[in-house]
């Protein structure tokens, strides 16, 4: 609800929902907030603002908020509120118990890609110190972990190479996987104005969405491939490259890998990777794909945005990299208006992955076997430090399954709504012996919880986020958590019932460790976030006083931007006669994710139900017309939504949103996942669709 009334004072704060980043005014009246505004002088959003950032801040202070510690013996007891005190000691004296019982490496945590970076360097740290492993994991996992797998091998280091700003001297944009117009909309409203400026437009995605559909911009070229056939799409654009004689040769000579490069040109030039016969599998039409990467080619500067429809993919690492190579190949990183730039899902994704949230690496994308870096986290903590990586997300729940894992600390992570296959999300977490809920409502996953600890919003903590073109901006306190503590207060507490000391008294402390322990990060200071607005990392001695705007000038952060040859693999979700249509999931302008936060406001009122979209071929097969409900089915499970009958899907493919608990998107996606990094294959799912009576 927002409370309306004359406000008495005003704060700048940062959003906290898109990888955007934008900069708002917090107006309040004493300690409520009655408007947010954006600012003119945010540096992402220069002045502009959508729907959710807003409008849909009144979850802070809803009905449903979390406003006491609760804990119970058993998860199918009743929740029993108690004194902070209380629910520290159950959890820390549960873990240690743990521990003594399965040994130290039955325990572990997940942070949030939600909470502000010192939140999250306060629990990878709890995990590595007090923990004494490594069995940290982030909810990137699920969403960008092959950026880091396929940029860190290509280039260097897992980051957008540009500032938003950048686009504005784009001339040929290319978007794959990715629907700017509901996920990142005031980067969607740069892209368009640049378009309608003149530069020409690459939409590759299987549906039809607005920036193909859209009166106000018009795509070149619209690549409608057939889900899950994005290496299959990407090779065949650099087989082009390479066979009509588009490659920047003095760029790859100079700033490429040759042994690679060569390996590479001869790779992708097989006829078996041409456009032609890739034609038959991917569905788009060859002479559609030629035009596109001629276009692309050409330039003179092209720049590439990407989402989630390149990484939620069992080969989301290995189109990463595709993309990549096609960049150098066509030397289009490292200036102004080029660039490869993924688009984050949540505000601090980026700053989640920064932080050392993965379990084989330590803040700033240090591997933890190596022994120097892990020496000098060992000086500062006053620890000794696992150097074996620890558990992935998909792999507690395994390791969960099979009695060696009983104890986890997820922070502001719905793992049970987002996660997929929620039949198997479940049944992990109700084997274990401590599962530890730190949230701003009672989620999905606090069902299997025996500790609930309260979280707190954006709106009632100190901190830093860092958006999707690395730049970091202060996030501040506008009124008092309600129930008393921040996020990193509790982690602190927490690590101290445990026996590992935490001391900060403040956020602005925790970075001073950051940047002390991480090169990147080295001249990053609330002092210098608040005299320049924000700051770029790489930030340090090297840099100008502000970081990098622009990654990979002259030189990628490894050296030579190194190729890798990208074989196109068939999903094993592959249609049947059982499961005939594909299904891909995406989100709509007013919710965001799983709809925690944006369920909770005015927002609800223009989407407030998930539906299944079918191309009318499809709907008038089954007999479903629009508005019908019917059954979803699929190997993992299934569940029942009402469909819209759309051209926005092609034949053969339908497509939902996961807003709501109660349409269960992730109770039909399946196990099948990156085979680099277990990022799930959400976007490929073989269903079958039929009417079904109103449930
Ligand atoms: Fe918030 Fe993203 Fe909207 Fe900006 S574009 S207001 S960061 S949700």
């Amino acid at each position: 609800v927002i409370q309306l009334g004359q406000p008495t004072r005003e704060l700048i704060t940062t959003c906290a929902y898109c990888g955007v980043g934008c900069a708002f005014k917090a107006e309040l009246k004493g300690n409520t907030v009655v408007r947010m505004t954006p600012w003119k002088d945010g540096q992402a959003n220069e002045g502009h603002s959508c729907v959710k950032g807003r409008f849909a801040w009144g979850y802070a202070t809803h009905a449903d908020r979390i406003r006491a510690p609760m804990v119970r013996e058993r998860i199918t007891d009743p929740w029993r509120e108690v004194s902070w005190d209380e629910a520290i000691d159950f959890a820390a004296s549960r873990f240690k118990a743990i521990q003594a019982q399965h040994g130290v490496d039955a325990v572990g945590g997940i942070t949030s890609s939600r909470c502000t970076n010192e939140e999250v360097y306060l629990v990878q740290k709890l995990v590595r110190a007090a923990f004494g492993n490594n069995n940290v994991d982030t909810c990137a996992r699920v969403c960008h972990s092959p950026t880091g797998y396929g940029m860190g091998q290509t280039f260097g280091t897992s980051a957008g190479t540009q500032t938003f700003k950048s686009i504005s001297q784009a001339d040929v944009i290319m978007v794959i996987g990715a629907n700017p117009s509901d996920a990142h909309p005031v980067f969607a409203s740069r892209l368009k104005r640049r378009v309608r400026q003149g530069a020409r437009l690459i939409v590759v995605d299987p549906r039809r969405i607005e920036l193909v559909s859209s009166p106000h911009v018009r795509a070149q070229h619209h690549l409608q491939l057939r889900p899950g056939t994005n290496v299959a799409v990407i090779t065949a654009m650099a087989h082009v490259v390479v066979t009509e004689g588009l490659v920047n040769e003095a760029y790859v000579a100079e700033r490429c890998d040759t042994k690679s490069f060569n390996e590479w040109r001869a790779f992708v030039a097989r006829a078996e990777n041409s456009p032609e016969a890739f034609e038959a599998v991917s569905g788009v039409p060859a002479a559609e794909l030629r035009a596109a990467a001629r276009l692309y080619a050409s330039g003179p500067n092209s720049a590439i945005y990407y989402g989630l429809g390149v990484t939620e993919h069992a080969q989301g690492s290995t189109m990463v990299i595709g993309i990549a190579n096609l960049a150098m190949a066509c030397g289009m990183v490292g200036r102004e208006g080029v660039g490869m730039n993924p688009l984050r899902g949540q505000n601090n994704v980026q700053g989640s992955c920064d932080m050392g949230s993965f379990p084989h690496e330590l803040p700033g994308y240090r591997h933890v076997g190596d022994a120097t870096v892990r020496g000098q986290f060992e000086a500062a903590w006053g620890v000794r430090l696992s150097p074996e990586p620890g558990l992935r997300i998909p792999n507690m729940f395994e390791a969960a399954l099979a009695g060696s894992f009983k104890g986890m600390y997820v922070q502001g992570e719905d793992i049970v709504q987002s996660d997929p296959n929620t039949q198997h999300v479940a049944q992990a977490l109700s084997q274990l012996d401590c599962l530890v809920v730190q949230d701003i409502f009672l989620n999905e996953t606090a069902k299997y919880a025996h500790v609930l600890l309260p979280g707190s919003s954006f709106l009632e903590k100190d901190g830093t986020f860092t958006n999707a073109e690395r730049r970091i901006s202060r996030v501040r306190q506008a009124m008092a958590p309600l129930a008393g503590l921040a996020d990193w207060q509790v982690t602190q507490r927490l690590a101290n019932a445990l026996g590992y000391p935490m001391n900060y008294a403040h956020p602005e402390e925790i970075m001073r460790e950051i940047a002390a322990l991480t090169p990147t990060f080295a001249g990053v200071s609330y002092e210098k976030i608040e005299r320049l607005g924000s700051v770029q990392w790489p930030c340090n001695a090297n840099t100008p006083e502000a970081g990098i705007s622009t990654m990979h000038v002259g030189t990628f952060v490894r050296g030579k931007g190194r190729f890798f040859n990208t074989q196109y693999v068939p999903s094993d979700e592959k249609v049947t006669r059982r499961f005939p249509l594909l299904l891909t999931t995406g989100r709509v302008l007013t919710q965001y994710n799983v709809g925690a936060q944006t369920r909770r406001t005015a927002n609800s009122q223009w989407h407030d139900e998930d539906r299944l979209d079918i191309h009318p071929h499809d709907a008038q097969e089954r007999g479903i017309a629009d508005g019908d409900w019917v059954g979803i089915q699929s190997r993992a499970g299934d569940t029942v939504l009402r469909a819209r009958v759309s051209q926005d899907v092609p034949a053969g493919v339908v497509y939902t949103t996961f807003h709501f608990p109660e349409s269960g998107a992730n109770v039909i996606t399946t196990d099948s996942s990156d085979w680099a990094t277990n990022c799930p294959e959400y976007k490929v799912t073989a269903v079958q669709v039929s009417k079904v009576m109103q449930p």
